[in-house]
């Protein structure tokens, strides 16, 4: 509840959330609130929360969406809507290798809303919990002058079969699942209200995200991957996570870089850069994992056994070398900016 006028402060001067962004702020909350609980394996960090539960741990990981802010309600059905709010956090568990199991809902909506318009949400939710086989147990309802959806999603796993963000290793290849720019494209085409024939494929890539749960476990459970994250920013920014919590650097082949036939289709309609949105979009869902150069055929036989492209884009290198691309040209440059970031 919001505190009534007479405690109403203002917080005035000093920095403001544009200059720190979202990370800085993340980075800053993560120094305000420490924990020393021995049962917190991971706390803030990382795609999940991992708590030691007896012989398991537990996981637990939220994502919220906001109307105007990750959707706009004009192009925005509500049953993949309802599906979609699910996947985003599907796929952190996907990207530590657990296996997801309860969620909690909460929903702030407008008076005016249709309640035709939330039945329908609810029956895309459920549709995807049947899909991934997890269960809604609660949540929360209240007023909101926007659409504002939040789930908190846990799962299990076994530690010693979990991946994080830290642990890639100098020399480790650096893989990805699918094609990326695909749901960046297809927010662009959206929001500059384009009919394009042929090009709803990446609408649809927008609109309704496949978290990558199954390759997630399978990659986990036998020990191929040494680090693993979930691109839900944008293939520059989750890099850059990979390095920041393994301490290393990164060499990225440009061309190497999965696109899909109508990315490569449309791109050229949207931007002079033909890998703008495949480097910098986000809201791909894919994963984005290290491993040791031996894994390759292992990894190459999953890819074609759940018939989804894992590519080989790039290798670690000592953290000096920071994150750099290489071009088809052999040259390389390393971006000044990485991707969308909140309040930035
Ligand atoms: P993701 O993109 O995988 O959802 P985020 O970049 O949102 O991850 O978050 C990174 C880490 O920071 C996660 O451990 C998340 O739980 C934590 N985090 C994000 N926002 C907050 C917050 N407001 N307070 C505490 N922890 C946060
Ligand atoms: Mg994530």
């Amino acid at each position: 509840m919001l505190h009534g006028p007479c405690e109403f402060r203002i917080y005035g001067g000093g920095m403001d959330l544009r200059e720190i962004g979202e990370f800085g702020l993340i980075n800053q909350i993560r120094k305000w609130i420490t924990s020393s609980d021995p049962a917190l394996i991971q706390g803030i960090g990382d795609d999940v929360a991992v708590i030691e539960m007896g012989s398991k741990v537990l996981l637990v990981t939220t994502d919220i969406l906001i109307e105007d802010i990750h959707f706009d309600r004009s192009w925005t059905d509500p049953n993949p809507l309802g599906s979609k709010a699910l996947a985003v956090n599907l796929s952190d568990i996907a990207a530590m290798g657990g296996i997801p199991k309860y969620f909690l809902i909460s929903i702030g909506l407008p008076k005016n809303l249709p309640l035709s318009f939330v039945s329908s949400f609810y029956r895309g939710l459920k549709k995807e919990a049947k899909r991934f086989r997890v269960e809604l147990i609660g949540g929360d309802t209240s007023l909101s002058q926007k659409i504002v959806i939040n789930i908190c999603l846990l799962g299990e796993g076994r530690k010693r079969d979990l991946l994080f963000r830290k642990g890639a290793r100098v020399g480790d290849d650096l893989f990805v699942s699918g094609t990326l720019g695909d749901a960046a494209l297809g927010l662009k085409i959206l929001q500059e209200k384009k009919k394009i024939k042929g090009a709803e494929g990446l609408i649809k890539k927008h609109l309704s995200p496949c978290p990558r749960v199954e390759m997630g476990q399978a990659i986990a459970k036998h020990h191929w991957a040494t680090a693993m994250i979930d691109v839900s920013d944008g293939l520059l920014i989750d890099t850059s996570h990979l390095l920041q919590e393994g301490g290393v650097g990164v060499q990225v082949w440009e061309d190497r870089i999965p696109l899909s036939r109508l990315y490569q289709k449309w791109i050229h309609s949207f931007s002079k850069d033909p890998f703008q949105f495949a480097l910098s979009g986000g809201e791909d869902y894919e994963l984005l994992f290290t491993a040791p150069t031996e894994m390759r055929k292992r990894i190459s036989s999953l890819s074609r056994s759940l018939k989804i492209p894992i590519t080989c884009i790039g290798e670690i290198l000592p953290k000096k070398e920071g994150l750099h691309i290489i071009r088809k040209d052999g040259k390389d440059y390393s971006p000044s900016r990485l991707g969308f970031e909140h309040f930035k």
